[in-house]
């Protein structure tokens, strides 16, 4: 069982930026490339950001059972390959896992020694602004997130581990001792 990292919390609260400062910070850490049947957004690329897959695509991946969680999520489904797992902790290194909450709660159940770290926004009006501000997703998909999020925020207590994103650098600095010493990596 490789050493996993995941890293959960609603679409838009920094998932993202905040995996990126900590990759920087600890180079070692391997990012799991999910699939999804959602379209690709300007700028992202066919296996980097995600492997893109068409819905039949994924759908034989989860009959073949290949998949080590999947969730639909506004609309689309979004699932981390056991292959991709596989590869990425080859090198022995820890592997990172951003996904959403019923994804967490799936890895929580399989591989219950993985580390598990809830983001929070600072408020839900926050997430919002987030949300619109980067204008990745059009109106009614923000909406969708809204709401998705609402229930999302409500999983927090489900995790031992949640950090606030308020401050970048300072949830950084947490995340960055959280996988430190969780996964001893040094
Ligand atoms: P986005 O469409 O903004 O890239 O991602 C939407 C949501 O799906 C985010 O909360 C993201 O963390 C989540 N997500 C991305 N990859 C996976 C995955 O492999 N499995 C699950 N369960 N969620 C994922």
């Amino acid at each position: 069982m490789p050493r996993a990292v995941v890293i959960t919390g609603p679409s838009g609260v920094g998932k993202g930026t905040l995996i990126r400062s900590l990759r920087t910070r600890m180079p070692e850490l391997q990012l799991s490339v999910s699939a999804t049947t959602r379209r690709p957004r300007t700028g992202e690329t066919q296996g980097v950001d995600y492997h893109f897959m068409t819905p039949e695509e994924f759908e034989q991946h989860v009959a073949a059972g290949d998949f080590v969680e999947h969730a639909d999520y506004a609309g689309a489904r979004y699932g981390t390959l056991r292959s991709e797992l596989a590869t990425r902790s080859a090198g022995g290194a820890p592997v990172v896992l951003e996904i959403e909450v019923q994804g967490a709660r799936q890895v929580r159940a399989t591989m219950p020694e993985a580390v598990q770290v809830f983001i929070a926004p600072p408020s839900l009006d926050a997430l919002r602004a987030r949300l619109v501000g980067r204008g990745t997703d059009a109106i009614e998909q923000v909406e969708a997130r809204l709401r998705t999020a609402e229930q999302e925020l409500a999983a927090q207590d489900e995790f031992a581990r949640v950090v606030v994103n308020d401050r970048l650098e300072d949830a950084v600095e947490e995340l960055v001792e959280i996988v430190r010493d969780t996964t001893a990596t040094g």
